[in-house]
């Protein structure tokens, strides 16, 4: 459930829902199961005792809930013998159980569009890679566009590369998806509950890597670098104000909706005051972040011309691609 509709219409039916319930009495053996994923959003009439008043919290499945969920979802289709369910588990981070589901369909499909009698790796990793990021859209772009592309992309990988938190770069492609000209995938190798404030720099640094890349060799930028912003933003906004990770101190001033608060109650709190230093904060995260990926970028220019270029050549480049190219990752 999510009220997302108009004021009327949510008021409607959060009456009706109210109404049903009350109708139970006591002794009447009946259970009201309800599913949200935005248990911010509900009215505290609806989680009150006596109503919804029971909370199951359903986390993303760990490795070993995915491996067996990836198995369940296997199960009937047919695939080739080098395919391994525990290195599909590991791939996975992040992915909920529709998201898999959701993927060894696609990988199911990918195979049948090509006349294989049986699922691969490959299929799988461009399901995969589709579940997150949209399907491949081919387009024709021009030869500075790929180069451009080829170069932000290589800057994310580099950057990534040579910073400690950040996790193995997997796949670098300049192949578009949905809005993206192209991605860099650095998918989480371990399931972690709690990031460190190095981690949260380390990856503002990366997502701020291609935007860097482009100015360095092209002394220009492109408005292709959009969502990486947006990103770094957001890492380095939730750091000031919710984890104490500035010089402002340990203290929370985006209040997080309350259970059972409905939205735009919210954030009025901050004075005007505080609203310039968090900006202030937030400005200092980014361009600290941004000079240290200038800086990784100028002292590995080279690895960067030789990662761009072969981006150019072969459109996608496979985490051991790209070790060939720069050499293992320090860990
Ligand atoms: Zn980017």
């Amino acid at each position: 459930m999510g009220f997302s509709g108009g004021h009327d219409e949510r008021e409607q039916t959060l009456n009706q829902i109210l109404v049903e319930m009350d109708g139970f009495t006591p002794n009447e053996r009946v259970i009201i199961l309800a599913a949200t994923n935005r248990p911010d959003l509900l009215d505290a009439a609806l989680i009150r005792p006596g109503r919804f008043d029971r909370r199951v919290v359903l986390s993303l499945p760990d490795l070993v809930e995915r491996e067996a969920i990836i198995k369940l979802h296997m199960k009937g289709k047919p695939f080739t013998k080098d395919v391994s369910t525990e290195k599909l588990a590991r791939r996975t981070v992040g992915f909920s159980g529709a998201d898999l589901a959701n993927m060894l369909n696609e990988a199911a499909i990918l195979a049948a569009r090509e006349g294989k009698t049986a699922i691969d790796n490959k299929d799988l990793e461009e399901a995969a890679t589709k579940e997150k990021l949209g399907p491949q859209r081919k387009r024709m772009q021009s030869e500075r566009d790929r180069k451009l592309a080829a170069y932000h992309e290589a800057g994310h990988a580099i950057v990534g590369h040579n910073l400690k938190n950040v996790d193995p770069v997997h796949r670098i492609s300049i192949v578009s998806r949905g809005m993206s000209g192209g991605h860099t995938l650095f998918p989480p190798t371990e399931d972690r509950s709690n990031e460190s404030k190095s981690r949260l720099i380390e990856q503002v640094t990366a997502a701020l890597g291609g935007q860097a890349a482009e100015q360095l060799v092209f002394k220009d930028i492109s408005t292709g670098a959009a969502s990486d912003i947006d990103v770094a933003t957001s890492i380095a906004r939730a750091m000031v104000t919710q984890y104490g990770m500035s010089s402002l101190g340990p203290i929370s001033v985006s209040p997080r909706p309350m259970f059972g608060m409905w939205r735009g109650e919210e954030s009025a709190e901050m004075s005007p005051k505080m609203h310039d230093a968090v900006d202030a904060e937030i400005k200092k995260i980014t361009d600290a972040c941004y000079k240290s990926a200038e800086e990784l970028l100028k002292k590995h220019k080279v690895k960067l011309d030789k990662v761009a270029k072969a981006l150019l050549e072969k459109e996608t480049l496979e985490s051991d691609e790209f070790e060939s190219i720069v050499g293992k990752k320090k860990s």
